[in-house]
C-alpha cells in the first residue's frame, strides 16, 4: 500500500508546533482587533477573473502562480493567492461602502495558494493576516496600519525587522515615470520573457531578483525624482507620522512589490535572519484597485503579514512565546469504579471552565503520571479504590510534590480555588 504524504510545497501543523503558529496568528491580529477594524471571511476560491483584473495579468501570481480550474459547471475559478482582491470584491458586493462611516476596516486570517517553487519560507499553501481600511485617502490612516503591523511583530518578541517604506506615486506622476524608465529599460541586456514585461508592468523589472539584471539597473531613473507635488506631501506626512510614532523605518526607493494594484505608499516587513525569503509582510495602498474589478472610486490602503514566515523569524531570532499549558489538570484513575468517578470530575472541571484531560486506555500508575507530568498540568487528579471507599481523591501539586486528600464532590471547588478562579 502505498502511504500518502502531504503535496510538494506543503506541511502539517501538528502538535505542540501548532500551538505555536495559533499563537502568532492571534498576536498578529491582537492590534486589529484593538483598532476599529472587524473581522471578514470570504471564500477560498473565487472567480479567477477577480484576481487576473485585480491582482494583475502581468504579475507573476496570476501569469506562474494561481491554482486556476473549471468547475463541472463550467465556472472559471481559482483558488486565492492574496486578500485583499477578495476581501475589496465582498465589501462592494455587500455594499458596506454606502453603509457608515467610510474607511470600512477589516481584518482576515487565512490559507492562500501559489505555484511557487517551494523552498524554505516559500510554500503552496500559506496562511496569513491581513487589514484593509477601504475608503479614505488619509496618510493617517497607512501610518496606523504601518504602526499595527509594527506593533504586532514586536509583542511576540520580534526585533530583528526592518520596514522598507516607498511611494508608488500616482495616476498622475506614474505614467510619466513609467515612461521614463521604459526608455531606460529598452536599452538594457535583457531575455524575451523581461523585455516584454518592460511594455506591460516595466516597475515590476525593478523587483527582478537576479543578480545579471540586479547590476544593470543600478543608474535606472528613481520613481521619488518623479512623484508629483501632492504624492510628495502625502508621502511626507505618512515619513512623519511613523516618526512621531517611534517607528523606524528605512526609505527604499526601489522597493515596488509584487501586485500591480499598488499606488502612494508602499512598504515592506523584512526579516534579517531569513536568507532571501526575507518578507515577512508587506502591502500598501490601492486606490484604484475598486475601479479596476468594477467598483466606484475607493482609495484604500492594507497589508498582509505572512504567518509561516513570522514562525520561522521567531526561530531566527530564538524567541520562544511562553505559550500556557494546554491542560491545567490531569486525572489519573486507578481501576474501574474510579475511572467513572474522575471522568466525572473532567467532566465538571470542564463545565467550570478549567482545562483537564485524563488518563485514557486503563493505564498503570507510572505510565499515567508520566502523561500527566508531559501534558503540563499544574495537578493531578489521583484515584483507586481505597480512596473512593473513603469518600475522597488526592490532589497532587505536580509542581511541587505536595499531595492531600480532598473528597469527591469538593474537588472542583478547590481546584477552582487553587488555580485563583
Ligand atoms: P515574496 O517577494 O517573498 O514572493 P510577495 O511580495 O509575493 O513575497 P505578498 O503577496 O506581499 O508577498 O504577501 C504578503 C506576505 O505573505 C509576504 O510578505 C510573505 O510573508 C507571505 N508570503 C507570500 N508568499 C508566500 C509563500 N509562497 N509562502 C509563504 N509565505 C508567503
Ligand atoms: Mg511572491
Amino acid at each position: 500500500m502505498t502511504t500518502f504524504q502531504a503535496p510538494k510545497g506543503t506541511y502539517d501543523l501538528l502538535p505542540p508546533d501548532s500551538a505555536t503558529f495559533l499563537a502568532v496568528r492571534e498576536a498578529l491580529a491582537a492590534p486589529l482587533k484593538n483598532s476599529g477594524y472587524g473581522y471578514v471571511e470570504t471564500p477560498g476560491f473565487e472567480n479567477v477573473d477577480l484576481f487576473a483584473r485585480g491582482v494583475g495579468e502581468s504579475t507573476d501570481i496570476v501569469t506562474k502562480e494561481m491554482y486556476a480550474f473549471e468547475t463541472k459547471g463550467g465556472d472559471r475559478l481559482a483558488l486565492r493567492p492574496e486578500g485583499t482582491a477578495s476581501v475589496l470584491r465582498a465589501a462592494l458586493q455587500a455594499n458596506l461602502q454606502n453603509e457608515g462611516n467610510l474607511p470600512v476596516k477589516l481584518w482576515y486570517s487565512g490559507s492562500y495558494y501559489r505555484y511557487e517553487r517551494p523552498q524554505k519560507g516559500r510554500y503552496r499553501h500559506f496562511s496569513q493576516i491581513g487589514a484593509e481600511a477601504i475608503g479614505a485617502e488619509d496618510p493617517v490612516l497607512d501610518a496606523e496600519l504601518i504602526i499595527l503591523a509594527d506593533q504586532a511583530y514586536r509583542s511576540l518578541g520580534l526585533r530583528d525587522f526592518r520596514i522598507l517604506l516607498n511611494s508608488l506615486g500616482d495616476k498622475e506622476c506614474r505614467p510619466v515615470y513609467r515612461a521614463a524608465l521604459q526608455e531606460f529599460l529598452r536599452a538594457l541586456d535583457l531575455d524575451e520573457d523581461t523585455r516584454r514585461r518592460i511594455e506591460i508592468n516595466p516597475l515590476r523589472v525593478l523587483d527582478d531578483k537576479r543578480e545579471s539584471v540586479q547590476k544593470q539597473l543600478t543608474g535606472a531613473p528613481l520613481l521619488g525624482d518623479y512623484l508629483c507635488d501632492a504624492c510628495k506631501a502625502y508621502h511626507e506626512q505618512v515619513r512623519e507620522l511613523l516618526a512621531e510614532a517611534g517607528v523606524d523605518y528605512e526609505d527604499d526607493p526601489r522597493l515596488v512589490r509584487g501586485l500591480d494594484y499598488y499606488t502612494r505608499t508602499t512598504f515592506e516587513f523584512v526579516h534579517d535572519g531569513l536568507g532571501s525569503q526575507s518578507a515577512v509582510g508587506g502591502g500598501g495602498r490601492y486606490d484604484g484597485l475598486s475601479e479596476m474589478i468594477g467598483g466606484p472610486s475607493l482609495p484604500s490602503v492594507g497589508w498582509a503579514l505572512g504567518v509561516d514566515r513570522t514562525v520561522l523569524a521567531l526561530e531566527a531570532e530564538g524567541v520562544k512565546l511562553e505559550l500556557p499549558p494546554a491542560t491545567s489538570v490531569f486525572a489519573v484513575p486507578m481501576g474501574e469504579q474510579a475511572r467513572r468517578v474522575l471522568f466525572g470530575t473532567v467532566t465538571a472541571l470542564r463545565r467550570a471552565g478549567i482545562a483537564a484531560d485524563f488518563a485514557f486506555g486503563g493505564r498503570g500508575l507510572k505510565g499515567a503520571m508520566k502523561m500527566a507530568n508531559r501534558s503540563g498540568a499544574r495537578y493531578a487528579v489521583i484515584a483507586g479504590e481505597r480512596d473512593l471507599d473513603e469518600g475522597v481523591v488526592q490532589l497532587k501539586n505536580l509542581e511541587s510534590g505536595e499531595q492531600s486528600a480532598v473528597e469527591v464532590d469538593a474537588v472542583v471547588d478547590r481546584i477552582a480555588r487553587e488555580l485563583g478562579r
